[in-house]
């Protein structure tokens, strides 16, 4: 009831006001271009370095059907790829070159933290009611940098599904936190690179075949063994700390998701 009058007292406000008035009322703060990273050349297929590099970790949720786009600093065809599939996602001229619009977009969505508009390293770090990145198998630093990628894939995932909010019940997790929550031994909860993630305007099912796309190489969901409650979403390709094999693992029979039926 008071978040409709809210609405009503905003509308109302902004109908009595001119239209420059009436843009500065409705629009989002925008997130300054040199708070974490600028870019300071167009790139496109051929192009290496570290500024490559950045731009992969902010595509990487759009990598395509059971995809990765690997955090090389090389731009190959697939971070091309994945380029376009972003400008399209946010209706850019789609030719998969990085340009002014294609960043522009970028510093829009970025935080000067760099992480993206709608995930916040808080919602990730507080594994067991804790909070940082040290107590796991790699360095703090290298679990932050993996959680920050696991925030831009989250974030593709969250404009995959109309901009429907998603919440993280579950991010990095240190060691005594995944043994207290009884965490698989090698969990990609250890790495900074899982999410478990709810939603109350999406179905699990709506989230898990969405996820497909968004460069997420381990999802579990509805119909796996206790994950009838959350997705579990993770970037298991990437990780060459863990003790598994870079492969993909999804299995959310309750959504026909895995098992030859992906
Ligand atoms: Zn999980």
């Amino acid at each position: 009831m008071r978040v409709n009058t809210w609405k009503r007292a905003a509308v109302a406000f902004a109908l009595a006001l001119p239209g420059a008035a009436i843009a500065a009322v409705v629009a989002a703060p925008a997130a300054h271009a040199d708070g974490c990273y600028t870019w300071n050349r167009t790139l496109a297929q051929g192009r290496s370095g570290d500024d490559v590099r950045q731009l992969q970790i902010r595509v990487a949720g759009w990598a395509g059907y059971r995809d990765i786009v690997e955090n090389d600093g090389r731009y190959g065809p697939k971070t091309a790829a994945a380029v376009k599939r972003f400008q399209q996602a946010y209706g850019l001229r789609a030719d998969g070159i990085a340009g002014p619009q294609t960043f522009a977009k970028l510093y829009q969505l970025q935080d000067n933290d760099c992480t993206p508009a709608h995930f916040s390293y808080s919602e990730l770090d507080n594994g067991c009611g804790g909070s940082g990145w040290s107590g796991g198998p790699i360095s703090a630093n290298q679990t932050k940098q993996n959680a920050l990628r696991t925030m831009w894939k989250l974030e593709a995932l969250r404009r995959s599904l109309g901009d429907k909010p998603l919440r993280v019940s579950s991010g990095y997790r240190s060691r005594s936190c995944n043994n207290q929550v009884g965490g698989a031994s090698d969990s990609q909860h250890l790495y900074g690179n899982a999410a478990d993630v709810t939603s109350r305007t999406s179905s699990l099912c709506q989230v898990a075949r969405a996820a497909r796309n968004n460069g997420f190489s381990g999802l579990y969901g509805p119909g796996y063994p206790d994950h009838d409650d959350h997705v579990h979403v993770d970037s298991r390709r990437e990780n060459n700390s863990d003790r598994s094999s870079n492969t993909t693992s999804w299995s959310a029979p309750d959504c026909g998701i895995g098992a030859g039926n992906d």
